[in-house]
């Protein structure tokens, strides 16, 4: 996109030529018009649950006494909705805050790789048993491998992959989570065999609320911020995310950080 101002030089009162100033302003516009596009979609996603909270609750203003049972089921949908905002708040203060910058690189350190792994399939081994999946974790043969990163970060980035697993796995299906240790970097390794994304999707799920299926991402509780947020936080700590993923075969995400000495943990 060009932006072209064109004006005419004049002498005496008479037109003695042009002056054209042509400027590029393609990256300002980008940038605007995400920007714009980011409002646009907040105030959405914002705006759905608020309505269906809004029309229930109208409705159960005029329920009577014996309907306890559609009372109760109203006010699971409402919980549900709201649980959904909150979740969606909080994802927008977490981009925020990185968007700014925050305090965090400073909490960088060397974290062992077996700990990462092990707490995540731990803290998600029930959800994964219930939904019957086999959920498990293959720890690096060396022992006392390390990579450097901000715990929390790191966390919370195997916490969405590994959620993300569950929600997009069907029953039967299989979760393994793993690492590759090379000499100065480590790939924390999370593999599903759930429905995969279609190529055409794929170079664009870590943008902010793309999802490639809209209603079956919101019935699943989605925001559309998880990789987004993943991805800023991997950057965050000099590393690198990326996608693989096959319709109806299964995704595997792999996040690459530096490795650290071991002795310094
Ligand atoms: P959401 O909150 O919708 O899950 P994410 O940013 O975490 O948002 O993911 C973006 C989209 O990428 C999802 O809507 C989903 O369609 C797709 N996706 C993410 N992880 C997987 C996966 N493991 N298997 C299949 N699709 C996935």
């Amino acid at each position: 996109i060009f932006h072209v101002i064109l004006t005419s030089v004049q002498r005496r009162g008479q037109v003695d030529g042009y002056v054209a100033v042509v400027r590029d302003v393609t990256e300002q516009e980008k940038l605007e018009q995400a920007r714009r596009d980011f409002v646009s979609n907040v105030s959405h996603e914002l705006r759905t649950p608020l309505t269906t909270v809004k029309s229930y609750l109208e409705v159960m203003r005029d329920l009577g006494e014996d309907e306890a049972e559609t009372k109760r089921e109203f006010l699971e949908v409402i919980a549900r909705e709201t649980d959904r905002m909150v979740r969606l708040t909080r994802d927008l203060l977490l981009l925020s805050g990185l968007d700014r910058g925050g305090r965090r690189s400073e909490e960088m350190r060397p974290i062992p790789v077996a700990g990462l792994l092990e707490g995540v399939v731990e803290r998600f081994q029930l959800q994964a048993a219930k939904q019957e999946l086999s959920l498990r974790v293959h720890l690096p043969q060396e022992r006392g491998v390390c990579v450097y990163g901000d715990e929390d970060m790191v966390n919370r980035v195997l916490d969405n992959l590994v959620s993300n697993a569950l929600k997009y796995t069907p029953p039967g299906g299989r979760i393994d989570v793993r690492a590759e240790v090379h000499a100065h970097q480590v790939t924390l390794v999370v593999a599903d065999t759930g429905i995969g994304i279609p190529a055409e999707d794929l170079p664009h799920v870590f943008e902010r609320f793309y999802r490639v299926e809209k209603g079956r991402s919101r019935r699943g509780g989605g925001t559309g911020l998880g990789l987004a947020l993943a991805r800023e936080m991997v950057e965050r700590m000099g590393g690198e995310i990326r996608m693989e993923s096959e319709l109806q075969r299964g995704t595997t995400v792999y996040v690459t950080l530096r490795r650290a000495e071991e002795d310094a943990a």
